[in-house]
Order: C-alpha cells, then structure tokens, then sequence
C-alpha cells in the first residue's frame, strides 16, 4: 500500500486465548486481539486510522486537527494526543455542556492541551464547520478529521491490520467487534479480501439500525477500495451487522454491558469500556449461549479499546453497585 502513514502505534498487537471465559461460557474457543493496547494515550482502535489520517493531514501543511465527537469520545481523545505527539494544535467540538469534573477521557482531552468548543448534538456538524473557518481565517491550518476517523484513508488502518492478523499466523471463523461509524469493519473486511482471510466479520452495532451501518460500511468498502484503485463492492445485505443490543441507545449502559464487563475482568483479568467492547461482548456472550456460533469454531474478539470511559460518570458510579 502507498498510502502516507506515520508510524506511533504499538503493532501487531497480541492476539491472547481468553480460556476462561470460553469455559465459563461452555461454548467456542475465543481469543482477544489486543488493540486497546495501541499505546499512544491509552490506546484503542483509533489510533490504526489517525496514523493515515496525521499523514493527510502532513501532507497538506495542516496545522491544527479538528474533530468531534461524544463527550467521552475515545476517536477525540486519540486525535488530542496524536497531535500533541506530531506537534499539531488541536480543536475538539464534543457534544453537551461542559460538566463540573472533567472525567475519563474528557479529562485526557484536557490534559493533552486540546481546545474544546461545546455544542449540541444537533449542531454538532454546523459548529464543526464554523470552527474550521475560524480557524482557517486566523492562519492555523486547519485539517478536518471526520466522525471516529471513518473515511476511505482512516479505515486503512484497518485494511493494514488484516494483513497484521495473517502474519500472526492464527486463522478464525468469525471477528466479533464492535461496529459503530464503520471504519473500523469497513476496512477489516476490505483487508480481508486482499490478504484471503476467509473468516466471518460480524459488527455488533452500537449506535444504529443494522440496514443504517451495513450501508455506511458497504460506502466505506467502495470508497477505500477506489482509494487502493480496486474495483471491489460488497453488497450491503452481505454485511454482517447485528443490532439487537443497542439497549438503552448510544452511551447508556445496561445490565448487559454491565455483566460483560464484570465477566472480563473476573475471568480474565481484562478490562472492557461502558460504551463499545462492554456493548459488544455482551453480544458476543448472549450469542455463544444462543448456540449461534459452532462448539468448534474459533472467535477472534477484536477489543477495540474506550477504557479511560469506565472512569467517567455515570459509568464509574454504575459499574461500582456491582
Ligand atoms: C470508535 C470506537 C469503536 C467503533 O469503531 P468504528 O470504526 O467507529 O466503527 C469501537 N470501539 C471503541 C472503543 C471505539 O472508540
């Protein structure tokens, strides 16, 4: 690939047999890949798309990121530190008001020196834009990085991290992961055509209605593959996304976070985040007990990272009634 890239991540992350919670749950064998464990700031799955995203940005004598996000947002809290690493200013638009406390990855955003600006979910996007001419009026130079990085250079990232995988020498029938702007599974299965991985990648939705993320990924995929020059199109009905445990919606979490969170660090030892990986192996876990996966098939959950969040509230107060 001859896409620009800085290199800051801590690759290939390590792939770990989660014995226990595959016995505890009596079903298949299920493996870890480690990508909370990227290094820069905490790490997390943003930081594989901000190392195409930096190089862009580089490239076109940018100055200042901006991005947006939730108030807890792991993507803006990966953006802030990537900047301060690459000697870049930083403007984060979050939605909501400012709290009393800044917590968790607020309090990281913070401590990374980036500017934040306050606006409405609503408005989130209008703001951005206001922001970015402001900006670019004042002579900062200012590079817009999209919603959780997820554009035909971010997910790149995640077309690299396929070939990763293959080199790790493991073969799995499914990737369970958590699945939320979409390039991170947009470009796992792009990656997966190119290096032959022939397992199943199965997105468990955070945020939206399955037809909505199969076809913000099925976009990715073409969009990622016209960057690579490749005539590749995935059928959005091909796309495997399941939205049955969206819960209480984007950030609140329930009982069933709750309990996956608990299992991980119980049997494992590891720790999961209140908004997405929480999310997601808690699907994973409900599907192994559906007997939806084989007793021989090996999974591969890829943790995508979010941890500083569990020491944010509400999560922190809710994690601990447990
Ligand atoms: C952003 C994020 C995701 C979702 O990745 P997308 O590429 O936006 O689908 C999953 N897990 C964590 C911890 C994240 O921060």
């Amino acid at each position: 690939m001859n896409i620009p890239r800085v290199h800051i991540a801590h690759l290939p992350t390590r792939i770990e047999a989660l014995e226990h919670i595959s016995a505890f749950l009596k079903g298949p064998q299920i493996y870890c890949k480690r990508d909370d464990q990227t290094g820069l700031g905490f790490g997390g799955n943003k930081t594989r798309k901000l190392e195409f995203l930096l190089a862009e940005a580089r490239q076109a004598g940018a100055q200042t990121l901006l991005s947006v996000g939730a108030i807890q947002s792991n993507h803006c809290r990966q953006t802030a530190a990537m900047a301060s690493r690459f000697g870049f200013g930083c403007i984060l638009i979050l939605s909501g008001s400012e709290p009393e406390i800044a917590s968790g990855n607020l309090f990281l955003d913070k401590l990374f020196g980036a500017e934040i600006v306050w606006a409405a979910r609503e408005t989130r996007d209008r703001v951005l834009d206001e922001v970015f001419a402001d900006a670019l009026a004042k002579g900062r130079k200012p590079y817009k990085i999209p919603y959780g990085g997820s554009s035909s250079v971010g997910m790149m990232g995640y077309v690299e991290a396929m070939t990763e995988l293959k080199q790790q020498g493991m073969d799995f029938d499914w990737i369970v992961t958590a699945s939320s702007s979409g390039g991170t599974q947009s470009g796992m299965l792009l990656g997966a055509m190119q290096c032959g991985f022939v397992g199943k990648i199965l997105g468990i939705s955070i945020e939206e209605k399955a037809p909505i993320l199969r076809d913000t990924v099925a976009t990715l995929v073409r969009e990622g593959a016209d960057l690579l020059g490749l005539k590749i199109d995935i059928p959005a009905e091909n796309i495997l996304a399941n939205d049955d445990y969206l819960g209480g919606g984007y950030g609140i979490l329930g009982e069933p976070e709750i309990e996956a969170i608990h299992l991980f660090a119980r049997h494992e030892g590891l720790l999961l985040d209140p908004v997405y990986t929480g999310r997601a192996a808690a699907g994973m876990i409900d599907l192994v007990r559906k007997g939806f996966f084989k007793p021989d098939e090996k999974i591969l959950f890829w943790h995508t990272g979010g941890t500083p969040a569990l020491f944010a509230e509400p999560y922190l107060s809710l994690l601990q009634k447990h």
